[in-house]
């Protein structure tokens, strides 16, 4: 008989495996912290981002420097507070000089991703920037799709030989993964430095609750 655990605890054993797997040794040698995620272990919604920063480094949250403080505006708009949702990004060290994540680095890390998100087993999942929503939408644009709730399934770890292989031309949406529902939103840190986009990150933000509240009138 196996022993009943909590979502909390798997969560905690999901974290000792990466540490124990030396997940990315160069990443982590340049890193000071890391950043494996938090929020409620049975959070409804789980955002997920591209890399810490540097803050996101020091501390080993994420989300706490300036896109952090934007996105907590936008919860609190939606009524909702950081401790309700739980916040993780696909790399989970902060790559050097914030360079963008590599397409090896993201595959690394998807396996411990996904293991996540079987643990919480979110309502939906939002994805901050591009480099989230093409782990579960690869062949997708964000610029064309972004705000638009897509309903997939989920088998991270053939996504995770693509991405590896470089290999974009293969459908996203496996019939024997995990059912999910992802929202796919501009990254926080975009409107910081691009002026006009601020408001679309803001319009798509806003449609969460109705999203959320559509699924769970589906289930
Ligand atoms: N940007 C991300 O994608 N993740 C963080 O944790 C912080 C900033």
């Amino acid at each position: 008989m196996t022993a009943h655990i909590s979502k909390q605890q798997r969560l905690d054993e999901i974290r000792t495996k990466l540490l124990r797997d030396k997940v990315c040794p160069e990443l982590k040698a340049t890193a000071t912290n890391l950043v494996f995620g938090e929020g409620p272990a049975d959070a409804e919604i789980v955002f997920i981002g591209e890399a810490p920063g540097k803050n996101e480094d020091q501390t080993g949250r994420p989300f706490v420097g300036a896109a952090g403080k934007f996105l907590n505006e936008m919860l609190e708009m939606i009524q909702l507070s950081r401790d309700q949702v739980y916040i993780t990004s696909i790399l989970k060290y902060r790559p050097p000089n914030n360079r963008d994540p590599l397409p090896e680095e993201k595959a690394a890390f998807l396996p411990y991703l996904q293991a996540q998100l079987e643990t919480i087993q979110p309502k939906l999942v939002v994805t901050l920037g591009r480099h989230g929503m093409n782990c579960f939408l690869p062949d997708l644009q964000i610029s064309k799709i972004h705000g638009q709730p897509k309903r997939i399934r989920i088998n991270m770890l053939r996504q995770a030989e693509r991405i590896d292989k470089g290999d974009s031309a293969a459908s996203p949406e496996a019939s024997d993964g995990m059912p999910i529902v992802i929202l796919p939103l501009f990254h926080p840190a975009a409107a910081l430095y691009n002026g006009s986009m601020r408001q679309t990150i803001i319009d798509d933000f806003a449609r969460i609750p109705t999203v959320l509240s559509k699924i769970q009138a589906a289930v």
